[in-house]
């Protein structure tokens, strides 16, 4: 392969080697199942439950029985809202917002088919919930509200905080989710501080810090009743069914350690000068440029959604990838459609930038002559599509009178 340039963080980060390194022996010597009975797979087993002490303490949990290792982030968006469901079957409300990933938008919509009314909040032009919407959303029939902490495709941070602390205040029986898929790593996170703990049902996912693929976290509060959602097995506390994934557990927890100390030493934070940079030189080359979500009053330090009047995503990602640049259109689940994003669209993004938003995400081993080499072709690749672009004015280097047409907000 050749040489690439991976500014797409947040839809994957490579495996650190030290993670790579714990798991091997699992993969080779370690195989024994950790449910058996002879000493060489009881040692497994107490190497699992060290592995979920340690996720555990780095969380803030009270005790190791609130983790429960998943397959994905997924897997324990899924596990939360449907497990809740079930323990709960009389109530029928369930809130959400329109800018969610689709592993919780299309659980809901799923459950909608079920019969469950769904109140998707909106958000404004800089992707921002208002609390007080969520506050008159809240019904005696409200079971479940799942909102994510930050959005993966713009990088803005719900003030998860005053969003659960609501829900609770407006029902004390309703159930608080999160998707904290991308601000593990990113923000300090400590589920029994006071900031957190309204939260009943935490979701997270191991690729996204340097983990593998196929591990995924639910903490399940002490006290919130879920119901099984994959049944099977006694294993994970008689909560999922399944023989653990060993090598992808203790990868993951070894990870999670490295991610909160490097957090601690405030080393990721530096990113956002990085992103800055990007930001200011992009704006300094292009004209009509967007930062989405930019003037949000919280965004995580690595990501950058940013469009560009008059021309396409997909024709733009296909110029960067020629060049080894991989970065995404929208969210890395609908890429591949020429759609512009849901939560682009939800954010009123005008159609003629909307179409055409990238998505930047930089992490732990992103330098920055990368971001030098960035700045320097993508300005020179939007030029040349603008110049071919109807909807574009060569001469005036401004969006034409038909790109007008285009322009009105989207629903
Ligand atoms: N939630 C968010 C916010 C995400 O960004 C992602 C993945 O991109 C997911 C959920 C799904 O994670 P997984 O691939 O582990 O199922």
């Amino acid at each position: 392969m050749s040489k690439i340039i991976y500014l797409d963080y947040n839809s994957t980060t490579p495996i650190a080697s030290e993670v790579l390194d714990a798991m091997m022996p699992y993969f080779k010597e370690k195989y024994q199942n950790p449910s058996s009975k002879y000493q060489s797979a009881m040692e497994i087993s107490v190497d699992v439950e060290n592995a979920r002490a340690t996720i555990a303490k780095l969380l803030g949990a009270k005790v190791p029985e609130e983790i429960l290792f998943t397959g994905s982030a997924t897997e324990s968006i899924n596990h939360a809202i449907r497990g809740t469901l079930k323990a709960y079957p009389n109530k029928k409300h369930i809130i959400t917002t329109t800018v969610e990933h689709p592993a919780v938008l299309e659980t809901f919509k799923d459950l909608e088919r079920d019969g469950y009314r769904a109140t998707y909040l909106k958000v404004d032009h800089n992707g921002e919930l208002s609390v007080d919407d969520l506050k008159q959303a809240i019904t005696k029939d409200t079971i479940l509200v799942s909102i994510m902490y930050t959005n993966n495709e713009t990088g803005v941070v719900f003030p998860i905080d005053k969003l659960s602390k609501i829900t609770k205040e407006n029902n004390p029986e309703t159930f608080f989710h999160t998707d904290a898929t991308q601000a593990i790593g990113k923000i300090p996170i400590n589920l029994y501080s006071d900031e957190f703990k309204h939260i009943d049902f935490f979701s997270m996912s191991g690729h996204k810090i340097y983990a593998p693929k196929g591990v995924g976290i639910l903490f399940i509060r002490k006290g919130a009743r879920l119901r099984k959602f994959i049944t099977g097995g006694h294993h994970e506390f008689n909560k999922r069914g399944g023989t653990p994934n060993v090598p992808f557990i203790i990868g993951l927890a070894k990870a999670f350690e490295h991610s909160i100390d490097d957090l601690k030493s405030g080393k990721p934070q530096k990113l956002a000068v990085l992103r800055d940079f990007l930001e200011t030189e992009l704006k300094k080359k292009i004209p009509y440029m967007y930062v989405n979500g930019g003037n949000a009053k919280a965004r995580v330090f690595n990501t950058s959604n940013v469009s560009f009047d008059c021309i396409e995503g997909e024709s733009i990602l296909f110029q960067l990838d020629k060049l080894g640049f991989c970065v995404s259109s929208g969210s890395a689940c609908t890429s591949g459609s020429l759609e512009p994003s849901h939560v682009l669209r939800a954010m009123q993004v005008p159609l003629t930038s909307a179409h055409s938003s990238i998505r930047i995400s930089i992490g732990r081993y992103t330098k920055k002559e990368d971001i030098e080499m960035f700045v320097d072709a993508l300005p020179k690749i939007v030029k040349r599509l603008r110049e071919i672009s109807p909807f574009w004015d060569k001469k005036l280097n401004k969006p034409n009178e038909m790109a007008a047409h285009y322009s009105c907000p989207t629903d």
